[in-house]
């Protein structure tokens, strides 16, 4: 079944599409927004302290229900489908969900990114319970603590700067010998050994628990298969994201990694398409620069439905 066709349709549930719900919104042009099932990334954090306008922090579900509540007010739609495919039509886009169609004339995308984990005994259950792919939102809750970081590129170095900040040491874990992180991240990171001490050609093979909270994990030395344990409060991963954009692949330029390209302005290579959060950043990744791709998406999707109309082709 195929609804009639909408001026915006957003996808996504995190807080780049909120903010694109809310600007579309404003705008008049009533848009639909599929959010999906699965929670977005501020919904799996704590407490969210950099985001403008909140001196005492807020926690990062109460900040994006908060958002979601304020597209509402202004009269967008929310529906909890997922979408598994996009066309490109004749005068409009159509989205497939499993048993419907969805057609506009604009979309933004907002699909996201998925941080990556490495799929080992207790990461899963005690996510957001000591297990943490976020560390520059949670690090101040390790105050004085120990914790251990896998990853050796540029995010496992600002992750690491973020919790040297609080926790009394901190064990980088990384699968080679070599760092992957650009020089200078490196030589901040071998500046901070007093707190850091990094575990090279080494792998973690289980989070540890006590039924409660982590406790420590299991490590295996990769060149000599040597196993041991470390004590660990907190267990931080920063091994990559995977961007949620495998239904655009061959429909929508994207990059090597995966990121949708976008131009200054959040055009996707196909007009009337937009992207905004961490589908389409590898770089920045913060909860106030997806909000804002959001903003950009909206305002430029707005003036496109407008020039549609001001061109007749509407
Ligand atoms: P990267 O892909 O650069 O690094 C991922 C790290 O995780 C690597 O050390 C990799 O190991 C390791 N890894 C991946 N999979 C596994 C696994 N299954 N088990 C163990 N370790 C694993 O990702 P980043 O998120 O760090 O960075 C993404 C991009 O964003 C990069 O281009 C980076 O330069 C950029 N960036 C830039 C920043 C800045 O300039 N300030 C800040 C943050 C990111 P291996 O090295 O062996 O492959």
């Amino acid at each position: 079944m195929t609804e009639e066709t909408k001026d915006v349709i957003i996808i996504g549930g995190g807080i780049s599409a909120h903010t694109a719900a809310l600007y579309t919104a404003r705008a008049d042009l009533k848009p639909l927004v599929l959010s999906g099932h699965d929670p977005d990334q501020l919904s799996l954090t704590t407490m969210v302290e950099n985001f403008p306008g909140f001196p005492d922090g807020i926690m990062g579900p109460e900040l994006v229900q908060n958002a979601r509540k304020q597209a509402e007010k202004f009269g967008a739609e929310y529906k909890g489908i997922y979408v598994e495919s996009f066309e490109k039509k004749e005068g409009y886009f159509e989205l497939g969900a499993k048993d419907k169609k969805f057609r506009a004339r604009t979309i933004i995308i907002s699909t996201g990114a998925s941080a990556r984990l490495l799929g080992i005994p207790g990461e899963d259950k005690y996510f957001g319970k000591g297990v943490s792919t976020c560390a520059v939102c949670d690090a101040a809750l390790y105050r004085k603590k120990e914790v251990v970081l896998v990853g050796c590129g540029d995010s496992a170095m600002e992750e690491a700067i973020a919790l040297y900040k609080f926790a009394d040491k901190i064990t980088l874990v990384h699968r080679r010998d070599t760092f992957r992180a650009s020089k200078i991240m490196q030589n901040r990171i071998l500046e901070l050994k007093d707190k850091i001490h990094i575990m090279f050609d080494t792998t973690v093979t289980e989070v540890l628990v006590d039924g409660q909270f982590v406790t420590g994990v299991k490590l295996k030395n990769l060149k000599t298969g040597k196993e041991s344990e470390i004590k660990a409060d907190g267990f931080f991963l920063a091994i990559g994201h995977i961007p949620n954009t495998k239904m655009f692949e061959g429909k929508i330029k994207l990059d090597t990694a995966g990121y949708i390209e976008t131009d200054k302005r959040s055009h996707t290579n196909i007009k009337g398409v937009y992207a905004a959060g961490d589908c389409q950043d590898h770089v920045f990744r913060q909860a106030i620069t997806s909000a804002a791709t959001g903003c950009q998406s909206a305002i430029e999707a707005e003036r496109y439905i407008e020039n549609l109309k001001a061109t007749g082709k509407y």
